[in-house]
């Protein structure tokens, strides 16, 4: 074929842009490559592929002067299995563990990137500076990326017809405000910056939050921590065995110069604190006209928290959280790539904006906060996998996520210290066998006793809060859940 041939093939390519190289960049360009007549071009400000767990020891800034991306430390096991972490076409390798340490994922993101031959689409040490929509007369925008060379300082511009932003939502910390903390004396970090406990030796620290981070690090600090004091706003205590000198508490409503005052009124000595807090949803490169806005932690407008509704040749990949995220990226990179394929018809802008709006007015009216739109939960997450795939015409995810996903669960909250113990075998009919230590676990049983002695320890520890609680919506879901 003659070279100018060959061009003119490629300028007929639909051209799809990728921001990022983390596990939904590179799922994102996986799936442009292996749809004809498309390629991708993904830009990454680093030197590697995997996002967040392209563990480094240094906080800050890096060699560019960019704020450090990862967000891993040093002892990191993965909080979800393997069975259920993987992207659903390329599971990882077969070992003695279900949960992994970060540096396995990494090698396991760097071998998908082998595997589907993505090296040579990825542009690494380039920084997207600015995205800017190109309005057509008809159709959805063309997409006008201009990209600095962080080697070279040089900016080029891309015109691309279709863009998936895969930046990352675990790298800007978000830190409450709380009243008087200009007066405590002691240190203050945020999970975005822990990297390993032995700073902590001898000394009284506040985690203050309970999500997954929150009780991880808590886990770590414990043996070497004077005291851990795990300060949360959850309905009830963890109903969980924790170490001795781990403390569970009310969140923090205000700081001392010596300590911190709790929501229940009392109040304690302390040297750190560490916010396990969350992050923060930037687009830093996104310009006005792009007209995407966040508003109490909702990105809009997105349809299915995904694809911008105005626009639609932009998606925003893994927005959702408390999900699986390799999974939910990939069904979501499925739908967005099947819709610029022209195999999916998606509504009108119009109807998707409706469609939008009417689902936080949905959410709102079930009760929940509005800054909680995004976060689909383990469970919940199913049905958008099984509508996302539906839209995309591929298989739906299988049967045993949602089995693990209910085992998990229930561990994580009622025998913390010991869940990621677990090893789980799924087999062909997708049935899930658990072990611990080698040995096959009698899981229901098992779990029927933790949730017993759970109630019971929550009942004793707290009981017209327990009470409410248990007889609120959440205990009866999870009754039906463990039942089903
Ligand atoms: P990232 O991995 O953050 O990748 C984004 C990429 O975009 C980065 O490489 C970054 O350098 C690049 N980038 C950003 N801005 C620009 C720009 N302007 N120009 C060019 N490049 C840019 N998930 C699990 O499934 N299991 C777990 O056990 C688990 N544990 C976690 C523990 C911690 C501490 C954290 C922080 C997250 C954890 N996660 C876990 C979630 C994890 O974030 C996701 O699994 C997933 O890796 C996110 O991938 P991503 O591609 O969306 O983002």
């Amino acid at each position: 074929m003659t070279q100018s041939r060959l061009g003119s093939i490629f300028r007929r390519m639909k051209h799809v842009g990728v921001i990022g190289a983390g596990a939904a960049g590179l799922c994102a360009a996986r799936h442009i490559l292996a749809n004809q007549g498309m390629v991708p071009i993904v830009w990454e400000q680093s030197e590697k592929v995997g996002g967040t767990w392209n563990f480094t020891p240094q906080t800050g800034t890096d060699k560019h002067g960019l704020p450090i991306h990862s967000s891993m430390y040093q002892n990191l096991k993965t909080n979800l299995p393997k069975e259920v972490m993987a992207f659903p076409d390329f599971p990882f390798p077969e070992g003695d563990e279900s949960f992994l340490h970060h540096s396995q994922v990494q090698k396991y993101l760097e071998i998908y990137t082998e595997h589907f031959d993505l090296y040579p689409y990825i542009k690494f040490s380039h920084h997207v500076e600015e995205v800017k929509p190109i309005i057509k007369d008809s159709g959805p925008p063309s997409w006008s990326i201009k990209v600095k060379d962080l080697n070279s300082g040089e900016f080029s511009t891309t015109v691309c017809d279709a863009l998936l932003v895969c930046n990352g939502h675990y790298s800007i910390p978000r830190v409450p405000v709380i009243k008087d903390i200009e007066n405590f004396k002691g240190s203050q970090i945020h999970s975005h910056n822990y990297r390993e406990p032995s700073p902590y030796t001898g000394n009284r620290v506040v985690v203050l939050g309970a999500s997954a981070s929150g009780l991880d690090i808590m886990l770590e600090l414990a043996p070497y921590a004077k005291e851990v004091l795990l300060s949360h706003n959850l309905p009830v205590a963890i109903p969980s065995d924790l170490p001795s000198n781990v403390r569970q508490v009310r969140g923090v409503v205000a700081a001392s110069e010596n300590g911190f005052i709790f929501g229940d009124g009392t109040s304690a000595e302390a040297d750190i604190i560490l916010y396990c807090t969350g992050y923060e949803y930037t687009f830093p490169f996104l310009t006005k006209e792009c007209n995407v806005t966040i508003e109490d932690n909702v990105v809009k407008p997105l349809y299915k928290h995904l694809i911008h509704s105005t626009f639609p040749s932009l998606a925003f990949i893994g927005i959702p959280f408390q999900i699986c995220p390799f999974p939910l990226f990939d069904f979501q990179v499925q739908f967005f790539v099947a819709s610029v394929a022209g195999r999916l018809t998606l509504p009108s802008p119009a109807e998707m904006a409706a469609w939008s709006s009417k689902d936080l007015e949905q959410h709102r009216r079930d009760g929940h906060e509005g800054r909680h739109y995004h976060r689909l939960g383990l469970i919940h997450q199913l049905p958008f996998l099984e509508d996302w795939a539906e839209g995309a015409k591929i298989a739906p995810p299988g049967k045993h996520i949602k089995t693990i996903l209910y085992i998990v669960g229930l561990r994580f909250i009622l025998s913390h210290p010991s869940f990621k113990k677990s090893k789980f075998t799924v087999q062909e009919d997708g049935g899930v066998i658990e072990r611990r230590g080698g040995a096959e676990v009698y899981t229901k049983l098992e779990l029927t006793w933790l949730l017993a002695r759970g109630l019971i320890w929550i009942l004793w520890r707290d009981f017209p809060r327990s009470l409410g609680f248990l007889s609120s919506y959440a205990w009866d879901r999870l009754a039906k859940v463990f039942h089903s």
